[in-house]
């Protein structure tokens, strides 16, 4: 193996591997379980390999397909009840909204944890390699 394929090798981050490992909360990195400080709140500093993560920038991704898989997976259960079983309207509100926020509150940190791991797969914003951070200023 030449010290190009080496160096290419060592380098590389698998993107499924760290949404993966991001979506169970666990550092995309090193897999300890310290992506999150708090509910929501990312860790400013992996507490096994030491990666910085405060520099992530998931931003309003997040909720953005938090919205995007709640509604595919309410809209359409909504949708078979109402054809099956014809419950009032109060019967629908209520438990389609409680199913919502139950379920966004749910996939909220699993789906942040993905995006965070895929931008350091993809060397994006903090997660840069340092000679390179300096090209975005
Ligand atoms: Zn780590």
């Amino acid at each position: 193996m030449s010290q190009k394929t080496m160096l290419m090798a060592a380098n590389f981050r698998s993107k499924k591997q760290a949404m993966w490992r991001g979506a169970l909360g666990k550092c995309p990195a090193c897999n300890t379980r310290s992506l999150f400080a708090k509910y929501l709140k990312i860790a400013d500093k992996c507490g096994g390999g030491g990666l910085v993560l405060e520099g992530h920038q998931a931003d309003d991704a997040p909720p953005y397909f938090t919205i995007f898989i709640v509604g595919h997976i309410i809209v359409p259960v909504a949708l078979i009840v109402e054809r099956s079983y014809q419950p009032p309207l109060l019967v629908h509100a209520t438990v389609f909204c409680v199913l919502a926020i139950v379920v966004s509150l749910i996939s909220l940190p699993i789906v942040k944890g993905a995006v965070v791991g895929l931008q350091w797969a993809l060397r994006m914003h903090g997660f840069a390699e340092p000679d390179a951070q300096t090209d975005d200023m």
